[in-house]
């Protein structure tokens, strides 16, 4: 897939130049056109999902309390959200990490009900990536290695698999950093490999749960900036849970969960209000 035929919006290069520091999320001029993908086959889909765990008292947490969400190839949705509201739990279920208590998930069209756990691992390891807010790389493998991992694990051969690893480290601005360790990258750099690593079996959803979390806000932008590209140049669906508000209002949709349900969190939008 080529990056013009996905991707109408113009991605500055990764050429360290500190980016605009985070503004709250409020009325402005959006420069990038909103891309419709109406009459799209959603890559994920999620109806009516509940989830709920015991707290200590012994009362049930009602964490997820209905959830309905579709993400088409190439579009990214941004979910805020107060911590403890339930993100990295929707999350969880979305990438048949965990099952819900009620309600259905797809991914690609295949109703995670139906698998069992060894069907529930091939899925995520086909067709869904996930990126941490800890990179969780193998510290004794190349930058290089950590992203052919997951591809020889799938039973792809060695060649294809140096060579998509090749491609995508390019792709997040690491061309210069194959053979380096963990421990040589910055945090920053890790987590960009950890983007590669997670995109690696051209997976349909891209999962992402507060990847920036512990970078430097400029850090953090550049790291956004290769997520973005990847994600559209790939045409993988993403999910990006974050609490950088103008982050999330670069996704094609935002979406606060509240009340173990996603609400619009658009300017204007009831619920919007961070
Ligand atoms: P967020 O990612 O938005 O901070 P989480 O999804 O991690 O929120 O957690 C939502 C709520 O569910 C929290 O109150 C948390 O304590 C609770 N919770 C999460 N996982 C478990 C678990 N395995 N057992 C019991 N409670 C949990
Ligand atoms: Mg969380």
């Amino acid at each position: 897939m080529s990056s013009e035929s996905l991707d109408p919006i113009h991605v500055p290069a990764d050429d360290g130049a500190p980016l605009a520091s985070p503004v709250p999320l409020e009325p402005t001029v959006d420069p990038e056109p909103r891309r419709s993908f109406d009459g799209v086959e959603p890559s994920i889909s999620a109806r009516g999902v509940r989830k709920s765990y015991v707290g200590g008292d012994g009362t049930p947490i009602h964490v997820l309390d209905g959830v309905d969400l579709d993400v088409r190839p190439g579009e990214m949705v941004s979910v805020i959200g107060a911590s403890g509201s339930g993100k990295s739990t929707l999350l969880h279920v979305l990438g048949a990490l965990d099952r819900p208590d009620e309600g259905a998930v797809s991914v690609g069209g295949v109703p995670v009900a139906g698998l069992n756990e060894q069907g529930m691992a091939e899925l995520r390891a086909k067709r869904v990536g996930f990126v941490f807010q800890f990179h969780h790389l193998l510290r004794e493998f190349s930058a290089l290695e950590n992203v052919m991992m997951p591809q020889l694990i799938a039973g792809t051969g060695e060649g294809r698999a140096r060579e998509r690893a090749r491609e995508l480290l390019d792709l997040v601005g690491l061309a210069g950093r194959l053979e380096h360790k963990p421990s040589q990258l910055s945090g920053g750099e890790q987590q960009r490999v950890a983007v590669a690593r997670a995109l690696a079996n051209r997976p349909l959803v891209l999962l992402a749960d507060e990847p920036s979390g512990n970078l430097d806000p400029s850090t953090s932008d550049r790291l956004h900036e290769h997520l973005f590209r990847v994600c559209r140049e790939e045409g993988a669906a993403m999910v990006l849970v974050t609490h950088d508000l103008a982050l999330a209002a670069r996704a094609d949709r935002v979406l606060r969960l509240l009340g173990g349900q996603l609400v619009d969190a658009a300017p204007g939008a009831p619920g919007a209000a961070a």
